[in-house]
């Protein structure tokens, strides 16, 4: 009996012994796990971004919208300092401006000179959001003064036979963005080298103002589908960028010369046929849109019409600041 009190005493300074350890076992895998969650925590916020896909109108309008809304999860985290600056992003993605916008619904509001953009998209998706003027518009025809130029402005048409609207003075005449009509007496003047035909801008084919673009739409065939036309705040016929030429020479319209060389000015055809799905508007030979001549030759040589181009450009990851 006397042995008992020795293993008594042994058994509880082993249960002892063991208590202390299951107390450090538990306290380590407490700090294992919290180390596990503060390391999962900080890898979740630099994931890699989503798989590039494909271009199409319907990503292109994903992105962008993406884009010009602000994200809701903004990152918390306090900035590493070692960090090399990134360039301030424009509040704008390429292909929007302060003028047009994602939202389809948009009411257009008066206002005139408001800002153009060269790489700027007037569409289904993107309208624009002023019903006046855009900035720096100028008559067509006191850039295009070559002899073999036909402009037809619309105070020279019957107005019976009129399809422009006439709301104020400068309205009488074709008008264009200065800086792209000078570009397009380039490329015409190369055209009429090249083969020695004429061009002609017809009363709508530069500039457009809202009430003519709406009542184009109001009254357009509604057995054509795509339609041949636009409702008055997605043409970018009211931007003064796009121009419908036609080529004079003789009875047939030959546009060959102007789609193997409009992206040497800085031209773009806006509405090829092969693209009709893309841009909701059938083939169109005779409209062209200046875009700069950096944009429209990466355009030719991707073979892009300019909603897959910027949706491509978005795609890119953001240039270095030069
Ligand atoms: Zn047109």
């Amino acid at each position: 009996m006397a042995t008992r009190r020795p293993v008594k005493k042994k058994r509880s300074a082993l249960r002892r012994a063991l208590e202390t350890s299951w107390i450090e076992i538990i306290l380590l895998i407490v700090v294992v796990a919290l180390i596990v969650v503060l390391i999962v925590i900080g890898t979740s916020g630099d994931k890699k971004p989503a798989k590039e896909q494909a271009p199409t109108a319907t990503t292109a309008v994903a992105a962008l919208t993406q884009t010009v809304k602000p994200t809701e999860e903004a990152p918390t985290a306090a900035p590493d300092p070692t960090d090399t600056p990134t360039p301030t992003p424009s509040p704008y993605p390429i292909g929007l401006c302060e003028s047009n916008t994602t939202d389809t619904e948009v009411v257009s509001v008066p206002g005139d000179n408001w800002k153009v953009d060269y790489l700027m998209l007037v569409n289904w998706n993107y309208r624009l959001k002023y019903t006046g003027d855009p900035e720096n518009l100028v008559r067509i025809d006191s850039i295009l003064t070559e002899d073999w130029y036909s402009i037809q402005n619309p105070i020279s048409v019957a107005e019976s036979e009129r399809n422009f609207v006439i709301e104020k003075e400068d309205d009488k005449y074709e008008r264009g963005n200065r800086e792209v009509l000078i570009h397009l007496d380039e490329m015409c003047k190369g055209y009429h080298a090249a083969t020695g035909h004429g061009v002609k801008v017809s009363q709508t084919g530069g500039y457009r103002n809202y009430a003519t673009q709406d009542r184009f739409w109001n009254n357009r065939d509604r057995s054509i589908d795509p339609p041949r036309t636009i409702p008055g705040n997605a043409s970018e016929h009211r931007t003064g960028l796009g121009f419908d030429i036609w080529v004079l020479d003789g009875e047939k319209y030959d546009y060959t010369w102007f789609q193997a060389h409009c992206h040497e000015y800085g031209f773009i055809l806006r509405y090829p046929g092969n693209k009709s799905s893309i841009t909701g508007i059938t083939n169109e030979q005779w409209h062209y849109r200046y875009v700069g001549v950096e944009a429209a030759t990466e355009m030719k040589q991707l073979g892009m019409c300019l909603e897959e181009y910027v949706e491509y450009k978005n795609s890119q990851p953001v240039q270095e600041s030069r």
